[in-house]
């Protein structure tokens, strides 16, 4: 039985990204980067006003203040998206807007607020309070300087990476192809959501919360039919799903029961196991191999196990497979709302609900077949065999939404 470290790590080593295709940066939120992005502009293109206000030279307003008002004669209006060759002089100034070029001659930009007109003279402008060279500009490069790294290879595209990306001029990035992952569920007592339950017979639900997981990922999910535990019919349905997809990932009947025929399966098709179990709660069933270079799942049947054990085994690889960097859950530290203890011989992974000021409890009971509590939970906290965590601990919660 692996430590997950190390099943983890050999997952991770073993797979490769796949090919990369080249899309419009607004389409590819969600993929990642497969090569580092240089600036080729400065952010902010030019010098430009950061309010609405008044170009100055500074000196001239050093002194002023709402008693000893500063008069400046108004030379020109300049909109954003215009520009102007009119050059700031000794008491002049020109009226801009937020985004407005800097005119020539000016240092400084009076906002709006600290100025008063006057009535009498509509060139006239009185300012009200003093200012200090560059107040109010944003200059040209200080965001980002042409030539730095806009983006490096293996992030993630994000909304605001879309955005620093258009205002650099980026329209199309180099990203990964998204993998086609094909899941399988077995198990001859399941039946598809809207059929007539005979007795004994349950609900399929894991194929449609691994599929919200795997787009989730970015990856895309293709969803084969249920199939009873009968060597034959997953061994066929195996051969298609490689045959279609990217990365096969089953559930079910990976376990030491004698309808458990899935990592028979992979052999029999010339598939090599690379490991089977993993020492962890829920989820110790967990097989993982290859058949011609692509990657095999084999997730337990029980639903927490089969989401716990995707979360920490299937995500990365899905993540790496698309050239991403960070593959790790993200850690959110809480705080112990209650006591959290762990009993057992293995790792235990407990659902826990975080709520919106860090305080954590576990969501309910933590049996692997229990949907309500995984529902109801947000995260998961890593608890250490034999290990006891007061309220008022800090711990480390694994997110994933
Ligand atoms: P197995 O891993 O095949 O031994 O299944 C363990 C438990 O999970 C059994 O109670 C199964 O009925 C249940 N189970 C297996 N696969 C699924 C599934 N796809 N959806 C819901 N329950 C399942
Ligand atoms: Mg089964």
């Amino acid at each position: 039985m692996l430590e997950l470290e190390v099943a983890q790590e050999r997952i991770i080593s073993r797979v490769q990204p796949l090919a990369s295709e080249i899309v419009p940066l607004a389409a590819a939120a969600g993929r990642f980067l497969a090569q580092t992005i240089v600036a080729t502009v400065d952010l902010p293109g030019f010098d430009n006003s950061a309010m609405d206000g008044y170009a100055v030279r500074a000196e001239d307003v050093t002194q002023a203040s709402s008693e000893h008002p500063v008069p400046l004669r108004v030379l020109a209006k300049v909109a954003a998206g215009e520009s102007s060759a009119i050059e700031v002089t000794s008491r002049t100034c020109i009226r801009l807007f937020t985004g407005s070029p800097l005119p020539h001659g000016a240092d400084a930009v009076v906002m709006q607020e600290d100025t008063r007109l006057v009535a009498a003279d509509p060139h006239l402008v009185h300012v009200l309070d003093r200012i200090k060279p560059c107040d109010n500009i944003r200059f040209r490069g200080e965001d980002v300087k042409a030539g730095s790294p806009l983006f490096e290879a293996g992030q993630a595209i994000t909304a605001a990476r879309i955005a620093l990306g258009a205002a650099a001029g980026v329209a199309h990035v180099t990203v990964a192809k998204r993998p086609l992952v094909g899941l399988i569920a077995t198990g001859s007592e399941l039946r598809e959501v809207g059929q007539k339950l005979l007795p004994g017979q349950i609900y399929e639900s894991n194929r449609s919360a691994l599929a919200t997981l795997v787009e989730q990922t970015g990856a895309k999910a293709k969803v084969f039919p249920l199939l009873p535990d009968e060597p034959g019919a997953i061994q066929h349905s195996l051969e298609q799903a490689l045959a279609e997809c990217d990365v096969v990932a089953t559930c079910g009947g990976v376990s030491v029961g004698e309808f458990d025929f899935v990592k028979n399966a992979i052999e029999r098709l010339g598939g090599k196991l690379e490991f089977w179990r993993v020492a962890i709660k829920p989820g110790k069933p967990f097989a993982f191999g290859f058949q011609r270079g692509k990657p095999l799942f084999g997730l337990p049947g029980n639903p927490v196990s089969a989401f716990v054990t995707f979360l920490l085994l299937v995500r990365p690889a899905l993540l790496r497979v698309q050239g991403a960097t960070c593959v790790s859950l993200l850690r959110h530290p809480g705080i112990l709302a209650e006591p959290l203890v762990n009993r057992g011989d293995r790792r235990h992974f407990v659902r826990v609900a975080v709520d919106d000021r860090g305080a954590v409890r576990l969501s309910g009971i933590q049996a692997s077949h229990r949907l309500s509590s995984l529902a109801s939970s947000n995260g998961l906290v890593d608890l250490p065999p034999g290990i006891a965590i007061q309220i008022g601990e800090t711990v480390q919660v694994l997110r994933w939404e």
